[in-house]
């Protein structure tokens, strides 16, 4: 059976050199953070921590609390977009 779980950036804001980007759950989701860990729709959700040019998996809920998922590089499209969101707030 599919996996109905889904991430949509719904939000991306700067702090700092670290940018966060908020995801939204559609449906239960395999938490990948906390490996075994499903959570319900409407519970925590997950974030994305961009910093020190490498993307990182966190989960919101507590028992998932100092986990992370090295994910990869950020992409050049996002760093563009987070320098263009920086510019822009000059
Ligand atoms: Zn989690």
């Amino acid at each position: 059976m599919a996996d109905k779980t889904e991430a949509q950036i719904v939000n991306a804001c700067a702090e700092s050199a670290v940018y966060y980007i908020e995801c939204k759950n559609q449906g239960d989701r395999h938490c990948l953070a906390n490996k075994g860990v499903v959570h319900k729709q409407g519970d925590e959700t997950a974030y994305l921590e961009c910093s020190d040019g490498r993307v990182w998996y966190r989960c919101n809920a507590k028992q998932c609390a100092g986990k992370r998922v090295d994910i990869g590089n950020i992409p050049a499209s996002a760093s563009a977009f987070f320098q263009e969101m920086q510019d822009s707030a000059k």
